[in-house]
């Protein structure tokens, strides 16, 4: 691409949509507002690359926020949809095609007996909360700042994504009253949470969290951070949740619990599984799941749930995931993606940190480690906004945010990543 970029038209498109919707956008990242600048407005999107109004093509580290982990509009995704749609587009019914998407859930995910589909992450993430609370017949809550578990009430206590990355206090609207249930600690503080448990004994319905965080930037569990929660739930009659709607499917097949070998009692999912379709799940342990309506009394339904265009969109991508060597490749281009920014960084003089696992990656500005959200906050973002837009006008499109993951896909090449470090260069070699 050549310098300057010329976005004229996302411009004219942005700013009609500012007239319309809250901040031009349906999703607050979306609006570039922490790095400054104006989004760029899609066309289309294929494989690796997306394009927006004005003709500028971008290779994408966003991948719509995760699901588009086979590349955009797969070809066999987009057949299978398109012999799906003729058969219609929502049933209301049950179909069998829930059933197919079940069973390969069912089978991947260690924690997860039985499943039920919703059509979010926020929808799965306020559905496994209720399903905690209802089962252990506790009301307290612990999660771990900087996680993101959808924009529920109970959930919008020191919350990461769009909140961190807005710097918006907890969410007016949200009662006191809700959220004085929702006790928090530390990301990878066994101390904290264990202290939580002693002051709260016998109230604490689960702890919930991601198991890799990519709603603060990439943040993976410290060495026994996982193990220890397991231990620590367990102890206090207490729930485990991971929250793998980014990691599930990404990580590995079965998630990082397959890849940690930590089985939590439920897990939350949804991208991947959706194949770019609206789709959530929730699943887990048979006992705690035959609680769910209509087989049990916790009450929790949905119009559109199962429609047969995500589970095909679904099943098609977990297919595609399945080919040997999934895992190995994504880990491989990511993890060349990963060196070579923090190289570039050393070399050129600026202080940097991060990681990836599998197809998930992470660069903070800041010398380091992060541990955690607070340690997540020490970054330069006036650093990250220069050096997101430097990638923009060159063909890169990142996350516009330090306080959120990448995301790499199958169809991302060596020659996609040797660009991507290539502007890298150039783009920190300029200040
Ligand atoms: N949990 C996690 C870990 C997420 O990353 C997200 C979305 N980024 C959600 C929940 C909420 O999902 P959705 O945006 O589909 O409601």
């Amino acid at each position: 691409m050549t310098l300057p970029l010329i976005t004229t038209k996302s411009e004219e498109i942005f700013a009609a949509a500012q007239k319309i919707m809250p901040g031009g956008v349906n999703s607050p990242v979306r609006a570039f507002k922490s790095v400054g600048g104006q989004p760029i407005v899609f066309d289309r999107v294929k494989g690796a690359y997306v394009w927006d109004v004005d003709g500028n093509q971008y290779i994408d580290y966003v991948g719509s926020w995760g699901p588009a982990i086979c590349g955009h509009t797969h070809p066999d995704v987009i057949n299978a949809l398109k012999e799906a749609l003729e058969k219609g587009t929502s049933f209301g019914a049950p179909c069998v095609l829930e059933n197919v998407l079940a069973e390969m859930v069912i089978d991947a995910v260690p924690s997860i007996e039985m499943v039920r589909f919703v059509n979010s992450g926020t929808e799965a993430c306020l559905s496994v909360l209720r399903l905690m609370r209802a089962f252990t017949g506790r009301d307290k809550l612990i999660k771990f700042e900087g996680c993101y578990h959808g924009h529920g009430d109970m959930f919008l206590v020191k919350a990461g994504s769009g909140v961190a990355t807005l710097g918006l206090p907890d969410s007016p609207g949200v009662p006191k009253s809700v959220t004085s249930s929702t006790l928090t600690a530390p990301y990878n503080d066994l101390e904290a949470v264990k202290h939580l448990f002693n002051e709260n004994p016998g109230e604490i319905a689960g702890v919930i969290l991601e198991p890799i965080v990519g709603n603060a930037g990439f943040i993976p569990p410290d060495a026994g951070f996982l193990e220890g929660l397991r231990v620590l739930t367990k102890e206090n009659g207490a729930l485990l949740v991971f929250d793998e709607v980014m990691t599930g499917f990404r990580i590995a097949y079965g998630g990082v619990q397959e890849k940690f070998g930590v089985t939590p009692d439920l897990t939350t999912l949804g991208k991947v599984i959706g194949g770019g379709l609206p789709v959530g799940a929730y699943g887990g342990r048979r006992d705690i799941m035959s609680m769910v309506a209509p087989a049990g009394p916790m009450y929790q339904a949905g119009t559109l749930s199962g429609n047969p265009l995500a589970m095909t969109a679904g099943i098609k991508t977990l297919e595609l995931l399945q080919k040997p060597g999934t895992y190995e490749y994504l880990d491989k281009i990511t993890k060349k993606l990963s060196e070579g920014l923090l190289q570039i960084a050393k070399e050129t003089g600026h202080a940097a940190c991060g990681g990836q696992i599998s197809g998930m990656f992470g660069l903070f500005f800041t010398q380091g480690p992060v541990h955690n959200y607070e340690d997540a906050k020490k970054s330069d973002l006036a650093k990250f906004s220069r050096f997101h837009r430097g990638m923009l006008e060159r063909g890169i499109y990142l996350a516009p945010s330090q306080f959120e993951a990448g995301f790499t896909s199958l169809a991302h090449t060596d020659e996609d990543i040797e660009k991507t470090l290539a502007a890298a260069r150039e783009v920190m070699s300029s200040w």
